[in-house]
């Protein structure tokens, strides 16, 4: 049986991170990973271009996107932060640019290259790569890791890595067997859910407005007091609701979502009060008293959501003329403007989410180094680790912090 220092278990990017550190710092680290390439994730994180961190350089304030978790990583963040993955990336080849929203990209706008960048560190440190190479569980010795078993036999090492990610496309690798060995380990696990995900709405007129992006909209999710909004761009899509702003908000939706369907609306003129709407629409009213509706509604619904608007009245307004159409039919046109109706009925599964949720709790993992508390020999890297996080960098950077540091004390 070949014996190793290290052995990590995933060549995604925080597994590429821990080998090629490790093997930095002189250990002989084997780096396993089931599928043909390394990164498989990674080469499609960002739309292709990859969002590979984000550019808050005070450590506290780049933390609070992690809520409650935040309090567990000031050390981790101090020791490999954002300034150090900058420094890293560039320091080995890859320019970087920061865009709106403190986003930050390789300046060649390639995830593949970053991906290759990886893989050239982790190779030029010394890491043995094998792909195609599937972990099968732990060898344990009188309650300790001493090995695992693999489709292609077993491999010794004194210290683990499992860098197995969490469960989001799982075309890319993301099977889950890591939370099943960390469970007969000992470790706690929450069950993996599909997070910055997609929504699936129940009304058609979302279905049917399919394409369209609007802008500056603001968004209400729930009623009463689990009621919460949300002020940014909306994209709708054949199913629902995408863009960054409905995949941040999935994780408050998705804790509605337990009670059954959840009503939300979408008021497409947040900056205007309904009165000062009310009179700008009488004015385009009064204006084209002669013309068909259908023919004014430009001027006053935003851009390519007429026929949505018109679904939610009486679609027979839209071939009457302006001065036919009632008080109250332009009343409620403005209460559609401010308060489309729709139902979230679930999230697009984890086919279509960045991450997933759960995964093992941060009480059972010194985040100092990211050593198992009940396995020292065992280091927890990336989405296993169960942190809740928006999207913009955050998930990346933490397999940057995560991976550097295990691989700096394995
Ligand atoms: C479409 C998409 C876009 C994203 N865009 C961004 C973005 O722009 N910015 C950002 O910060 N985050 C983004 N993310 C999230 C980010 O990709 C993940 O947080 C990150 O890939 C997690 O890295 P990881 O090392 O923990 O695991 P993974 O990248 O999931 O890698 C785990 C690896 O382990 C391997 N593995 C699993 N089980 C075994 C086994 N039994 N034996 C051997 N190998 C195994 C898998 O094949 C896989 O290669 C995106 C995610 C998706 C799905």
């Amino acid at each position: 049986m070949s014996s190793y220092d290290v052995i990590i278990i995933g060549g995604g990017p925080s597994g590429m991170m821990a080998a090629g550190r490790a093997a930095e710092r002189g250990r002989r680290v084997l780096l396993l990973e089931k599928n043909r390439v390394l990164g498989k994730k990674l080469s499609i994180t960002g739309g292709g271009r990859c969002n590979i961190t984000n550019a808050e350089m005070d450590v506290r304030t780049f933390l609070d996107h992690y809520g409650e978790n935040a309090k567990f990583f000031f050390s981790a963040f101090s020791q490999f932060g954002v300034q150090h993955t900058f420094h890293f990336f560039e320091s080995h080849g890859l320019p970087l640019v920061t865009e709106a929203h403190k986003r930050v990209f390789p300046r060649s706008q390639s995830a593949e290259d970053v991906t290759k960048t990886m893989k050239a560190y982790a190779s030029h440190s010394g890491v043995t790569i094998r792909t195609a190479v599937r972990v099968d569980g732990f060898i344990m010795n009188e309650g300790k890791i001493v090995g695992v078993k693999t489709n292609h036999g077993d491999f010794k090492a004194e210290n683990f890595v499992l860098a197995t990610g969490g469960l989001s496309h799982p075309e890319t690798g993301a099977s889950g067997e890591g939370f099943s060995w960390l469970r007969e380990l000992g470790h706690s696990v929450t069950e993996p859910n599909p997070d910055i995900v997609p929504l699936t709405v129940g009304e058609d007129w979302v279905k049917n407005a399919s394409g369209r992006t609007l802008s500056f909209m603001k968004i209400t999710f729930g009623e009463g007091k689990q009621k919460f909004l949300k002020v940014g761009k909306i994209l709708f899509t054949h199913f629902g609701l995408s863009g960054p702003l409905i995949l941040n908000s999935a994780h408050q939706v998705k804790k509605l979502l337990k009670d059954g369907d959840v009503p939300a609306t979408i008021d497409m003129y947040p900056d205007t009060d309904v009165v000062t709407l009310r009179n700008r629409v009488l004015a385009v009213f009064d204006a084209n008293k002669n013309k068909q509706l259908k023919n004014v509604l430009k001027e006053c619904v935003p851009h390519g959501m007429e026929g949505a608007v018109l679904e939610q009245l009486d679609t027979e307004l839209a071939e009457m003329k302006v001065h036919s159409v009632g008080k109250e039919e332009r009343l409620a046109l403005v209460d559609r403007l401010k308060a489309m109706p729709l139902t979230v009925t679930g999230t697009m599964g984890f086919e279509w989410a960045v991450v997933s949720d759960g995964g093992v709790d941060l009480t059972e993992v010194d985040t100092r180094t990211f050593a198992s508390k009940i396995h020292p020999n065992l280091f927890l890297t990336g989405d296993v680790l169960n942190v809740n996080r928006p999207s913009g960098g955050f998930s990346l950077q933490l397999c940057w912090t995560s991976g550097y540091i295990s691989g700096s004390h394995v």
